[in-house]
């Protein structure tokens, strides 16, 4: 199947990164959200991303005036209906995905395939609600799109072979390199891996055991990781990270994969990371 026209739901964090990936590579984007004003700050964040890019000589001010031009902005869903390819990244809440899917599938021709970003849900819950199950993946990109180079391409219970096939073309055509989840598992390999080693860190920091700082530094320059947890904190949002392991204890039955106290106080002072700059940074307690 010819791609030309992808619909981006959502212009957070990953949806305008995303969006900006797939303009760059040449495709024309519809990018929705529910509010023009995040749309439009999704359009200034690509913009001072690529002003970087001019800056050092990786990109021309012509490339980047295009790629803009190819975003077509809208609050409307019903827009997304010349869309071959829909990804989706709205708020990690597995109802309002559900509930996206439905409408597009009213709205969208019967071959458009419809990926979602979730990092952690069922791809099979969403898959079974959308109306067109076998024409629903996950294609999770990592934080941020631009710059992260894998994409894990999961195949839910109802997934074609032709869904899979044609999403992994379109994230290589992004220039990403793809790990294809055979099976549907919260988390799928790497918020599967990574999330253990987060509830530890949190858990660590809770103890006393050490600072925000030394943890990060101790994990940067014992594993040469290029962040150390806290600064994954803040960059992701702590309110994602709850979210998420609150689900994988919930879907395995297991409550060491829990938020521990430490994060769920932050939440409730809205001491959230990235979205008020309140992070394990600026409040150390
Ligand atoms: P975000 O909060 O930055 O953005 C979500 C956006 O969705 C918001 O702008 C919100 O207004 C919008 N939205 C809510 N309901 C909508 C609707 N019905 N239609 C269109 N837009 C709607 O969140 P984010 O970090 O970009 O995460 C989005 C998704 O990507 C989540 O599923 C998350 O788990 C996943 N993800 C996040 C990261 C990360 O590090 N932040 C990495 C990979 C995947």
């Amino acid at each position: 199947m010819t791609i030309k026209t992808i619909g981006v739901v959502g212009a957070g964090a990953m949806g305008g990164g995303i969006a900006q990936v797939a303009a760059m590579a040449g495709y024309n984007v519809i990018l929705r959200d529910i509010d023009m004003k995040f749309v439009d700050n999704a359009i200034a964040r690509m913009e001072k991303f690529m002003a970087r890019s001019i800056e050092k000589g990786k990109m021309t001010e012509e490339a980047a005036k295009e790629t803009i031009t190819r975003i077509t902005k809208t609050t409307t869903l019903e827009d997304m209906a010349s869309a071959d390819f829909i990804i989706e990244a709205v708020l990690e809440k597995i109802e309002l995905k559900k509930e996206v899917f439905q409408t597009l599938h009213k709205v969208c021709g019967p071959d458009t395939i419809f990926a979602t970003n979730t990092s952690s849900m069922s791809v099979t819950e969403i898959a079974a609600a959308s109306g067109r199950p076998e024409k629903v993946c996950g294609m999770h990109f990592f934080n941020p799109a631009q710059l992260m180079k894998l994409v894990e391409v999961i195949h839910a219970i109802q997934s074609s072979d032709e869904t899979i096939a044609a999403t992994i073309e379109l994230a290589r055509s992004f220039g990403k390199t793809t790990v294809e989840v055979k099976k549907d598992s919260p988390g799928f390999i790497v918020n599967r891996l990574t999330f253990p080693y987060m509830v530890e860190a949190a858990r660590i920091l809770e103890e006393g055991v050490a600072s925000v700082e030394d943890i990060d530094t101790a994990i940067k320059l014992g594993l040469n990781y290029p962040m150390g947890p806290f600064e994954s904190f803040d960059m992701g949002g702590i309110d994602l990270a709850t979210a998420i392991m609150e689900y994988f204890a919930k879907e395995f039955n297991n409550s060491n994969y829990a938020p521990p106290q430490i994060l769920k106080q932050r939440l409730r002072a809205g001491l959230i990371g990235r979205k008020t700059g309140e992070g394990f940074y600026k409040y150390k307690k």
